[in-house]
Protein backbone atom coordinates (compact mmCIF):
# COMPACT_ATOMS: atom_id res chain seq x y z
CA UNK A 1 0.00 0.00 0.00
CA UNK A 2 1.61 3.37 -0.86
CA UNK A 3 2.30 5.63 2.39
CA UNK A 4 0.28 8.57 2.18
CA UNK A 5 1.87 12.20 4.06
CA UNK A 6 -0.83 14.16 2.00
CA UNK A 7 -1.67 17.66 3.84
CA UNK A 8 -5.56 16.97 3.28
CA UNK A 9 -7.43 15.36 2.24
CA UNK A 10 -5.44 13.00 4.56
CA UNK A 11 -4.67 9.49 5.20
CA UNK A 12 -7.20 7.52 7.32
CA UNK A 13 -6.59 4.79 9.51
CA UNK A 14 -7.73 1.19 7.60
CA UNK A 15 -10.22 0.28 10.25
CA UNK A 16 -12.17 3.49 9.64
CA UNK A 17 -11.56 3.31 5.77
CA UNK A 18 -13.14 -0.56 6.61
CA UNK A 19 -16.62 0.74 8.23
CA UNK A 20 -16.75 3.31 5.43
CA UNK A 21 -16.97 0.89 3.39
CA UNK A 22 -19.38 -1.00 5.02
CA UNK A 23 -21.99 1.70 5.34
CA UNK A 24 -21.64 2.61 2.08
CA UNK A 25 -24.09 -0.41 0.98
CA UNK A 26 -25.04 -1.55 4.91
CA UNK A 27 -25.52 1.80 7.28
CA UNK A 28 -25.97 0.37 10.86
CA UNK A 29 -27.90 -2.86 9.41
CA UNK A 30 -30.27 -1.00 8.22
CA UNK A 31 -29.43 -2.49 4.41
CA UNK A 32 -29.12 1.14 2.47
CA UNK A 33 -26.29 3.03 2.24
CA UNK A 34 -25.74 5.88 4.91
CA UNK A 35 -26.07 8.05 1.61
CA UNK A 36 -29.72 7.20 0.81
CA UNK A 37 -31.46 7.86 4.32
CA UNK A 38 -33.19 10.76 5.29
CA UNK A 39 -31.39 12.98 7.17
CA UNK A 40 -34.60 13.44 9.73
CA UNK A 41 -34.53 9.15 9.96
CA UNK A 42 -34.12 8.79 13.85
CA UNK A 43 -30.73 6.89 12.68
CA UNK A 44 -29.26 10.04 11.11
CA UNK A 45 -30.35 12.13 13.92
CA UNK A 46 -28.46 9.24 16.46
CA UNK A 47 -25.55 9.38 14.05
CA UNK A 48 -25.50 13.83 14.79
CA UNK A 49 -26.24 12.71 18.34
CA UNK A 50 -23.14 10.26 18.81
CA UNK A 51 -20.69 12.81 16.80
CA UNK A 52 -21.41 15.67 19.19
CA UNK A 53 -21.44 13.59 21.90
CA UNK A 54 -18.46 11.53 20.79
CA UNK A 55 -16.66 15.55 20.19
CA UNK A 56 -17.72 16.37 23.61
CA UNK A 57 -16.23 13.41 25.57
CA UNK A 58 -12.90 14.04 23.45
CA UNK A 59 -12.34 17.38 23.98
CA UNK A 60 -12.92 17.66 27.76
CA UNK A 61 -16.67 19.60 26.90
CA UNK A 62 -19.11 20.61 29.52
CA UNK A 63 -22.30 22.31 28.76
CA UNK A 64 -21.56 25.62 28.43
CA UNK A 65 -19.72 24.80 24.87
CA UNK A 66 -22.01 23.90 21.48
CA UNK A 67 -20.51 21.59 19.26
CA UNK A 68 -21.89 22.16 15.79
CA UNK A 69 -21.31 19.71 12.41
CA UNK A 70 -21.37 22.62 9.42
CA UNK A 71 -20.07 22.65 5.87
CA UNK A 72 -17.79 25.33 3.96
CA UNK A 73 -14.68 23.66 5.17
CA UNK A 74 -11.96 26.12 7.40
CA UNK A 75 -12.82 28.73 4.41
CA UNK A 76 -16.18 28.87 5.27
CA UNK A 77 -15.03 29.46 8.98
CA UNK A 78 -13.17 32.70 8.09
CA UNK A 79 -16.20 34.56 7.00
CA UNK A 80 -18.54 32.68 9.41
CA UNK A 81 -16.43 34.10 12.51
CA UNK A 82 -16.29 38.06 11.47
CA UNK A 83 -20.48 37.89 10.70
CA UNK A 84 -21.24 36.09 14.23
CA UNK A 85 -18.57 37.53 16.60
CA UNK A 86 -18.62 41.30 15.30
CA UNK A 87 -21.06 44.07 14.29
CA UNK A 88 -20.59 46.89 11.59
CA UNK A 89 -17.17 49.26 13.00
CA UNK A 90 -16.38 46.90 15.37
CA UNK A 91 -12.35 46.17 15.99
CA UNK A 92 -11.42 42.59 15.34
CA UNK A 93 -7.59 41.34 16.39
CA UNK A 94 -6.00 38.95 14.18
CA UNK A 95 -2.30 37.00 14.55
CA UNK A 96 -0.42 36.71 11.33
CA UNK A 97 1.62 33.07 10.80
CA UNK A 98 1.08 32.59 7.19
CA UNK A 99 -0.69 31.64 4.98
CA UNK A 100 -3.97 30.30 6.14
CA UNK A 101 -4.24 33.14 8.43
CA UNK A 102 -3.29 35.42 5.68
CA UNK A 103 -6.52 34.10 4.10
CA UNK A 104 -8.84 34.44 7.43
CA UNK A 105 -7.44 38.22 7.46
CA UNK A 106 -8.48 38.98 3.91
CA UNK A 107 -12.06 37.47 4.49
CA UNK A 108 -12.34 39.54 7.54
CA UNK A 109 -11.59 42.72 5.98
CA UNK A 110 -14.53 42.07 3.48
CA UNK A 111 -16.84 42.17 6.79
CA UNK A 112 -15.46 44.41 8.99
CA UNK A 113 -13.79 47.77 9.28
CA UNK A 114 -11.06 47.94 11.57
CA UNK A 115 -9.19 44.59 11.34
CA UNK A 116 -5.68 44.62 13.21
CA UNK A 117 -2.97 42.52 12.80
CA UNK A 118 -1.68 42.50 16.37
CA UNK A 119 1.22 40.38 15.85
CA UNK A 120 2.87 38.03 13.40
CA UNK A 121 6.04 36.07 12.19
CA UNK A 122 6.33 38.18 8.58
CA UNK A 123 9.61 38.89 9.58
CA UNK A 124 10.97 35.73 9.80
CA UNK A 125 9.90 34.52 6.86
CA UNK A 126 6.54 32.67 9.06
CA UNK A 127 9.51 30.67 9.98
CA UNK A 128 8.50 30.64 13.75
CA UNK A 129 5.17 31.65 15.34
CA UNK A 130 5.25 34.89 17.52
CA UNK A 131 5.88 33.88 21.44
CA UNK A 132 2.08 33.60 22.99
CA UNK A 133 3.38 35.75 26.43
CA UNK A 134 3.48 39.01 23.63
CA UNK A 135 0.55 38.79 21.69
CA UNK A 136 -1.78 40.98 23.19
CA UNK A 137 -5.47 42.48 21.65
CA UNK A 138 -7.11 45.47 21.94
CA UNK A 139 -8.77 45.58 24.77
CA UNK A 140 -12.64 46.61 23.05
CA UNK A 141 -11.66 44.10 20.11
CA UNK A 142 -14.29 41.66 19.85
CA UNK A 143 -11.71 38.53 19.59
CA UNK A 144 -8.36 37.35 18.45
CA UNK A 145 -7.87 34.82 15.70
CA UNK A 146 -5.30 32.67 14.84
CA UNK A 147 -4.42 29.71 13.47
CA UNK A 148 -2.98 27.10 15.93
CA UNK A 149 -1.35 24.77 13.51
CA UNK A 150 0.22 26.46 9.91
CA UNK A 151 -0.11 23.33 7.47
CA UNK A 152 1.92 25.24 4.90
CA UNK A 153 4.74 26.91 7.14
CA UNK A 154 5.13 23.42 9.52
CA UNK A 155 4.76 26.01 12.27
CA UNK A 156 2.35 25.46 15.95
CA UNK A 157 1.67 26.86 18.74
CA UNK A 158 2.36 25.40 22.01
CA UNK A 159 -0.98 27.20 23.68
CA UNK A 160 -3.32 29.89 23.27
CA UNK A 161 -2.36 33.81 24.28
CA UNK A 162 -3.95 34.84 27.09
CA UNK A 163 -5.72 38.36 26.37
CA UNK A 164 -8.99 40.12 27.57
CA UNK A 165 -11.00 39.29 24.72
CA UNK A 166 -12.33 36.06 23.19
CA UNK A 167 -9.77 33.36 22.06
CA UNK A 168 -11.07 31.88 18.10
CA UNK A 169 -8.93 29.47 16.60
CA UNK A 170 -8.66 27.57 13.41
CA UNK A 171 -7.55 24.39 14.59
CA UNK A 172 -8.31 22.77 11.56
CA UNK A 173 -4.48 20.66 11.26
CA UNK A 174 -4.70 19.95 14.78
CA UNK A 175 -7.49 19.85 16.61
CA UNK A 176 -8.46 15.85 17.90
CA UNK A 177 -4.21 15.31 18.00
CA UNK A 178 -3.71 16.16 21.62
CA UNK A 179 -6.09 16.93 24.98
CA UNK A 180 -8.05 20.58 24.04
CA UNK A 181 -7.50 23.67 26.48
CA UNK A 182 -11.33 23.80 26.52
CA UNK A 183 -10.82 27.26 29.13
CA UNK A 184 -7.97 29.09 27.09
CA UNK A 185 -10.44 29.50 23.70
CA UNK A 186 -13.72 30.84 23.29
CA UNK A 187 -14.45 29.26 19.92
CA UNK A 188 -12.85 27.00 17.63
CA UNK A 189 -13.25 25.49 13.75
CA UNK A 190 -11.55 22.14 12.15
CA UNK A 191 -12.88 20.87 8.77
CA UNK A 192 -12.64 17.36 9.15
CA UNK A 193 -10.26 16.49 6.52
CA UNK A 194 -7.08 16.38 8.17
CA UNK A 195 -7.28 14.82 11.36
CA UNK A 196 -11.17 13.44 11.93
CA UNK A 197 -12.26 12.38 8.66
CA UNK A 198 -13.06 13.83 5.14
CA UNK A 199 -13.94 16.82 3.07
CA UNK A 200 -17.25 17.96 4.11
CA UNK A 201 -17.74 18.31 7.54
CA UNK A 202 -16.52 20.95 9.46
CA UNK A 203 -16.99 21.19 13.45
CA UNK A 204 -17.36 24.28 15.38
CA UNK A 205 -16.72 24.05 18.96
CA UNK A 206 -17.69 27.92 20.59
CA UNK A 207 -18.52 28.91 23.90
CA UNK A 208 -22.63 28.96 24.31
CA UNK A 209 -22.48 32.29 25.57
CA UNK A 210 -21.31 33.85 22.50
CA UNK A 211 -24.34 32.60 20.68
CA UNK A 212 -26.54 35.87 22.50
CA UNK A 213 -24.44 38.31 20.85
CA UNK A 214 -24.75 37.23 17.22
CA UNK A 215 -26.22 40.33 15.36
CA UNK A 216 -30.13 40.03 14.05
CA UNK A 217 -30.20 40.24 10.41
CA UNK A 218 -27.95 37.17 9.18
CA UNK A 219 -28.47 35.36 6.50
CA UNK A 220 -30.01 31.94 8.56
CA UNK A 221 -27.10 29.37 6.69
CA UNK A 222 -24.22 31.66 8.10
CA UNK A 223 -25.78 32.17 11.63
CA UNK A 224 -24.80 29.87 14.26
CA UNK A 225 -27.32 30.39 16.00
CA UNK A 226 -29.74 28.48 13.12
CA UNK A 227 -27.17 25.52 13.40
CA UNK A 228 -27.51 25.31 17.24
CA UNK A 229 -31.25 25.42 17.53
CA UNK A 230 -31.29 22.89 14.95
CA UNK A 231 -28.90 20.63 16.17
CA UNK A 232 -26.66 20.57 12.71
CA UNK A 233 -29.41 19.21 10.85
CA UNK A 234 -31.07 22.44 9.62
CA UNK A 235 -30.14 21.85 5.94
CA UNK A 236 -28.91 18.69 4.72
CA UNK A 237 -26.13 17.51 6.51
CA UNK A 238 -22.92 15.61 4.97
CA UNK A 239 -24.18 12.51 6.00
CA UNK A 240 -21.29 10.35 4.66
CA UNK A 241 -18.67 13.04 6.08
CA UNK A 242 -20.24 12.76 9.07
CA UNK A 243 -20.34 9.39 9.55
CA UNK A 244 -16.62 8.87 8.97
CA UNK A 245 -16.02 11.27 11.86
CA UNK A 246 -18.13 9.30 14.07
CA UNK A 247 -15.88 6.70 13.60
CA UNK A 248 -12.96 8.58 13.26
CA UNK A 249 -13.71 9.67 16.90
CA UNK A 250 -14.79 5.95 18.44
CA UNK A 251 -10.97 5.02 16.93
CA UNK A 252 -9.24 7.43 18.41
CA UNK A 253 -11.44 7.17 21.76
CA UNK A 254 -10.98 3.41 21.57
CA UNK A 255 -7.84 2.30 20.16
CA UNK A 256 -6.08 5.38 20.86
CA UNK A 257 -6.07 5.65 24.55
CA UNK A 258 -8.62 9.18 23.54
CA UNK A 259 -6.43 12.21 22.97
CA UNK A 260 -3.78 11.86 25.22
CA UNK A 261 -3.00 8.57 24.17
CA UNK A 262 -3.17 10.25 20.94
CA UNK A 263 -0.48 13.42 21.63
CA UNK A 264 1.28 10.26 22.80
CA UNK A 265 1.65 8.85 19.08
CA UNK A 266 1.56 12.50 17.80
CA UNK A 267 4.65 13.45 19.42
CA UNK A 268 6.34 10.02 18.87
CA UNK A 269 5.61 10.35 15.55
CA UNK A 270 7.40 13.59 15.03
CA UNK A 271 9.83 13.47 17.30
CA UNK A 272 11.23 9.72 14.81
CA UNK A 273 11.10 12.44 12.04
CA UNK A 274 12.93 15.80 13.59
CA UNK A 275 15.52 13.77 15.14
CA UNK A 276 16.17 12.48 12.11
CA UNK A 277 16.72 15.58 10.01
CA UNK A 278 18.44 16.93 12.64
CA UNK A 279 20.76 14.75 13.08
CA UNK A 280 21.67 14.38 8.95
CA UNK A 281 23.31 16.95 7.48
CA UNK A 282 21.87 16.15 4.28
CA UNK A 283 18.61 17.67 4.84
CA UNK A 284 17.40 20.68 6.39
CA UNK A 285 14.20 21.25 8.68
CA UNK A 286 14.21 25.55 8.77
CA UNK A 287 11.17 25.56 10.85
CA UNK A 288 12.42 27.33 14.62
CA UNK A 289 12.47 24.51 16.90
CA UNK A 290 10.22 25.77 19.53
CA UNK A 291 8.03 26.88 16.88
CA UNK A 292 7.52 22.83 14.78
CA UNK A 293 4.47 21.35 14.26
CA UNK A 294 3.69 17.96 15.04
CA UNK A 295 1.14 17.96 12.43
CA UNK A 296 3.34 19.30 8.82
CA UNK A 297 6.97 18.35 9.02
CA UNK A 298 8.48 21.00 6.95
CA UNK A 299 12.42 20.19 4.93
CA UNK A 300 14.07 20.12 2.13
CA UNK A 301 17.60 19.02 0.87
CA UNK A 302 20.20 20.90 1.55
CA UNK A 303 21.19 20.60 -1.84
CA UNK A 304 18.48 22.43 -3.70
CA UNK A 305 19.20 20.34 -7.27
CA UNK A 306 18.21 17.14 -4.91
CA UNK A 307 14.75 17.91 -4.89
CA UNK A 308 13.51 16.90 -8.25
CA UNK A 309 15.37 13.99 -7.47
CA UNK A 310 14.31 13.30 -4.43
CA UNK A 311 10.39 13.49 -4.89
CA UNK A 312 10.61 11.22 -8.33
CA UNK A 313 12.42 8.66 -5.71
CA UNK A 314 9.60 9.43 -3.37
CA UNK A 315 7.04 8.44 -5.98
CA UNK A 316 8.56 5.23 -7.30
CA UNK A 317 8.86 3.82 -3.37
CA UNK A 318 4.83 4.74 -3.69
CA UNK A 319 5.33 7.58 -1.01
CA UNK A 320 3.14 10.20 -1.74
CA UNK A 321 2.21 13.53 -0.79
CA UNK A 322 5.72 14.67 0.04
CA UNK A 323 5.83 17.66 -2.14
CA UNK A 324 5.38 20.74 -0.21
CA UNK A 325 3.15 23.53 -0.69
CA UNK A 326 3.14 25.27 -3.99
CA UNK A 327 3.51 28.57 -2.09
CA UNK A 328 6.73 27.27 -0.68
CA UNK A 329 7.95 24.50 -2.32
CA UNK A 330 10.44 21.83 -0.81
CA UNK A 331 9.16 18.97 1.19
CA UNK A 332 6.11 18.15 3.84
CA UNK A 333 5.93 15.31 5.64
CA UNK A 334 2.02 15.44 6.87
CA UNK A 335 1.40 12.93 9.66
CA UNK A 336 -1.84 13.54 10.97
CA UNK A 337 -3.94 10.91 12.73
CA UNK A 338 -4.47 9.13 10.00
CA UNK A 339 -0.46 8.18 9.69
CA UNK A 340 0.76 5.16 11.73
CA UNK A 341 4.02 5.61 13.63
CA UNK A 342 5.18 2.94 11.11
CA UNK A 343 4.35 4.72 8.35
CA UNK A 344 6.38 7.63 9.73
CA UNK A 345 9.80 5.03 10.18
CA UNK A 346 9.31 3.52 7.13
CA UNK A 347 9.35 7.11 5.73
CA UNK A 348 12.74 7.82 7.78
CA UNK A 349 14.54 4.79 6.18
CA UNK A 350 13.42 6.27 2.59
CA UNK A 351 15.54 9.51 3.56
CA UNK A 352 17.83 7.39 4.85
CA UNK A 353 18.73 5.72 1.96
CA UNK A 354 17.92 8.42 -0.11
CA UNK A 355 20.81 10.77 1.68
CA UNK A 356 23.53 7.61 1.51
CA UNK A 357 23.07 7.07 -2.22
CA UNK A 358 22.88 10.81 -3.16
CA UNK A 359 25.47 12.54 -0.95
CA UNK A 360 27.33 13.25 2.19
N1 LIG B 1 -7.13 26.51 7.71
C1 LIG B 1 -6.07 25.68 7.69
C2 LIG B 1 -5.14 25.66 8.87
C3 LIG B 1 -5.84 24.85 6.59
O1 LIG B 1 -4.78 24.03 6.58
C4 LIG B 1 -6.74 24.89 5.49
C5 LIG B 1 -6.55 24.03 4.31
O2 LIG B 1 -5.74 23.17 4.25
C6 LIG B 1 -7.83 25.78 5.55
C7 LIG B 1 -8.00 26.55 6.67
C8 LIG B 1 -8.84 25.86 4.42
O3 LIG B 1 -9.74 24.84 4.60
P1 LIG B 1 -10.81 24.39 3.50
O4 LIG B 1 -10.07 23.91 2.31
O5 LIG B 1 -11.59 23.32 4.21
O6 LIG B 1 -11.67 25.57 3.22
Amino acid sequence: LPLNFSAGPAALPPPVLAQAQEALVNFRNTGVSVMEVSHRSPEIEDLLAETVERSQRLLGLGDEHEVLLLQGGGSLQFVMVPLNLSGVGDRVDYVDTGYWSSKAIAEARTLARDVAVVADSAGDGYRSVPPVEKITARPDSRYLHLVTNNTVEGTQFRRAPRVSVPVVADMSSDLMSEPFAASEYDLVYAHAQKNIGIAGLTLVVLRRSLLAGVPDGLPAILNYRTHATHRSNYHTPPTFAIYVTCQMLRWLAQENGGLAGTAERTRRKAELLYDFLDTTPFYRCPVEPDSRSRMNVVFTPTCPELLGPLLDAATRADIIGLAGHRSVGGCRASIFNGVSTQAVRQLVDFLHDFAHEHGT
